[in-house]
C-alpha cells in the first residue's frame, strides 16, 4: 500500500519540515501487524514528494483474529486485500508516521504548517463503491478530484471493474495538517472494514479529527455512520459534531442546532464563492469608497485602543490585515474566513511567501467557521467582523453570538452591518431588496441596535452603535458600526 504527498511550494523541502522526516533517510515505524516506511522518491527545490509504505503482515493479523469479518471464503483470512488496498491500518500509519505534522507543530519552522501548501495526494488503491463516491466526499474540502478504476483482473477485461481505484487528489492551498487529517478519517470511512474495535474512543477521535471540517461537510452523516460503524454511537456524536460547542456543556444547550438545520448549515463554504462582486446591486465605485472609509476607520479604531492581539474575522482578502500590519503597536494578527478562495487570494495580495520572517510572524491566516466554537479564537484584545453577519442565516446568529461573544470574548469588538435604510439612495434598488445577493438579511438602525444592546447585555459587554460613512439627512449613513467593550 502506498501513499505519497507532494508540494510544490517554494522551497519544496519545506515538506521534510513539516513531517518531521528528513528527506535524506528511509524510516520507518513500527505499526500494529507491520511497519510503515517512510522515503522521498524526490526531494528538489521546486518540486517534493514524501512516500508513505505500508507493509502489512497478513499472518500476524490472522495470529491476532483480525482479518477480515471471516464470512468469506475459507482462505480469506490469508488471501486479502488487506496488504494491497487502504485500509484504517493507513489511517493508523499515518498518526503514527506523522504525529507531529497532524498536531501542526513543527519546532523549526513554527510558521509552516499554517501555511496553505499546494499539494498533491496519490493513494495507489482505495476501495470505493464508485469513483462518483470519491468525488463527493473528497471535492467538497476543496480538492480537485481525479480516478482511475483498476480491472478486476487486466487479463480478462470481461470480469470488468473491481472496487479499487487511484485516487489523485490536488488543492491549491491547504495546510498541510488539515489533508493528512482528511485522509486519515475519510480512508476507513470508504474502506467499510475496519481492523480495530469500535467503541466511544473511536468517536473521540473523530470529534476531535473532524471538528474543524466535518460539520461543514454536506455527507457528514454518512461519514460518521461509516466511520462509527455501530448505530449506537453515530446519532449521540452527530449531535454533538453538529453542537457549537466542541463538548456537551451546559450553556450550550440553547445553540445545539436542530438535524433539521443541518442542510442550512452545510453550506457554509459554498456561500462565500458569491460574495464576491457579480451580482452586487451596489454602484461599483461607490461601494469601493465606502468600503475603504469602513476599513480606515476600523483600522483607526484599534490603533486607537493600542490592540496588540487582533482578529480579523471573515477577513476576505486581506484588505484590512493590510493596513493593521502598518500599525508597529500590534504584535499578532489572525485572519479568519471560511473560503479557502478568499484566503488564498489574501495570501497572495499581502504577498506572505515573500515577507520578511519578523513580518511574517505577525500574521497567521487560518480557514474556520464562525459558526463553530474555534478555541484558536480566545486571547485576543480586539475582533474586527467587517461586513460579515449579513452573510449569516438569521437564524444562526446565535451561534455566531457565542462563539464569539461567550468563548472567544476578546476585549472589544469593531463589527459593521449595513444600513438597510440607506438602500432607497442606490437608483438600482427596489424596496425590499438586499445590496448583494448573498445578503441573508439587512438591518436598520433600530433592528441593529436591538440585536447590539441584547448580545452585550447577556455576556458582560458595553456597546455603542454609530454610523459609518458620510451621513444623509433623511436615511442616514450607508453602513453602521457596533463596538462592544468588554465590561469585565
Ligand atoms: N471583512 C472583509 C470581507 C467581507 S465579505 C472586508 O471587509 O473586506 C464577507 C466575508 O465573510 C467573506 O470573505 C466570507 O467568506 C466570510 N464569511 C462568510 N460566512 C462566514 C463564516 N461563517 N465564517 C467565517 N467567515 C465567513
Amino acid at each position: 500500500m502506498l501513499l505519497t504527498i507532494s508540494t510544490t511550494h517554494q522551497p519544496a523541502t519545506d515538506l521534510g519540515y513539516l513531517l518531521h522526516k528528513n528527506p535524506a533517510r528511509l524510516q520507518s515505524v513500527d505499526i500494529a501487524y507491520g511497519q510503515a516506511h517512510v522515503f522521498y522518491p524526490e526531494a528538489s527545490a521546486t518540486r517534493c514528494t514524501a512516500a508513505l509504505l505500508l507493509d502489512i503482515d497478513t499472518v500476524a493479523l490472522v495470529r491476532n483474529h483480525r482479518g477480515p469479518a471471516g464470512e468469506g471464503f475459507a482462505l480469506e483470512q490469508y488471501v486479502n486485500d488487506r496488504p494491497y488496498a487502504a485500509s484504517s491500518f493507513l489511517s493508523t500509519a499515518l498518526v503514527k508516521a506523522f504525529n507531529t505534522a497532524m498536531n501542526g507543530t513543527c519546532k523549526d519552522r513554527p510558521e509552516l504548517p499554517e501555511t496553505l501548501l499546494p499539494l498533491e495526494v496519490t493513494v495507489a488503491a482505495l476501495p470505493a463503491s464508485s469513483a462518483e463516491q470519491l468525488h463527493r466526499l473528497f471535492a467538497p474540502l476543496g480538492y480537485a478530484v481525479e480516478t482511475d478504476a483498476h480491472p478486476l483482473d487486466p487479463t480478462v477485461p470481461e470480469w470488468g471493474e473491481s472496487r479499487y481505484y487511484t485516487l489523485r487528489l490536488r488543492h491549491a492551498g491547504c495546510r498541510l495538517r488539515d489533508l493528512l487529517t482528511h485522509l486519515y478519517v475519510l480512508i476507513p470511512v470508504l474502506d467499510n472494514d475496519k481492523h480495530y474495535w469500535i467503541g466511544p474512543a473511536e468517536a473521540e477521535k473523530l470529534l476531535h479529527r473532524g471538528a474543524d471540517w466535518l460539520p461543514q461537510h454536506p455527507d457528514r452523516e454518512f461519514i460518521t455512520r461509516r466511520y462509527l460503524r455501530f448505530a449506537e454511537y453515530v446519532n449521540p456524536t452527530l449531535k454533538r459534531l453538529l453542537a457549537t460547542e466542541g463538548a456537551a456543556t451546559d450553556d450550550a444547550a440553547g445553540v445545539v442546532l436542530p438535524a433539521a438545520e443541518i442542510t442550512a448549515a452545510a453550506d457554509e463554504a459554498n456561500e462565500t464563492e458569491q460574495v464576491v462582486p457579480a451580482s452586487t446591486t451596489e454602484p461599483v465605485a461607490e461601494k469601493q469608497k465606502l468600503h475603504d472609509l469602513r476599513l480606515a476607520r476600523i483600522a483607526e479604531e484599534i490603533r486607537r485602543v493600542g490592540a496588540k492581539r487582533v482578529l480579523d474575522l471573515g477577513c476576505g482578502e486581506g484588505k484590512l490585515v493590510r493596513q493593521l500590519l502598518q500599525q508597529p503597536q500590534i504584535e499578532f494578527i489572525l485572519g479568519m474566513d471560511v473560503s479557502y478562495q478568499e484566503l488564498l487570494r489574501a495570501q497572495d495580495r499581502l504577498h506572505l511567501a515573500e515577507m520578511p520572517p519578523r513580518q511574517r510572524e505577525r500574521l497567521t491566516l487560518v480557514q474556520g467557521s464562525l459558526l463553530y466554537h474555534d478555541p484558536r479564537l480566545a486571547g485576543y484584545d480586539a475582533a474586527a467582523v467587517v461586513e460579515v453577519i449579513e452573510h449569516l442565516d438569521e437564524g444562526r446568529l446565535a451561534a455566531f453570538e457565542l462563539v464569539l461573544f461567550a468563548r472567544a470574548r476578546p476585549g472589544v469588538v469593531f463589527l459593521t452591518t449595513p444600513n438597510a435604510t440607506y438602500n432607497q439612495k442606490f437608483e438600482k434598488l427596489s424596496a425590499g431588496q438586499f445590496r448583494h445577493s448573498d445578503h441573508r438579511f439587512e438591518w436598520t438602525e433600530q433592528e441593529f441596535t436591538a440585536w447590539a444592546t441584547a448580545v452585550a447585555e447577556r455576556h458582560g459587554y458595553r456597546v455603542r452603535v454609530e454610523p459609518l460613512g458620510p451621513e444623509d439627512a433623511q436615511v442616514g449613513a450607508p453602513s453602521q458600526m457596533a463596538v462592544f467593550e468588554r465590561a469585565v
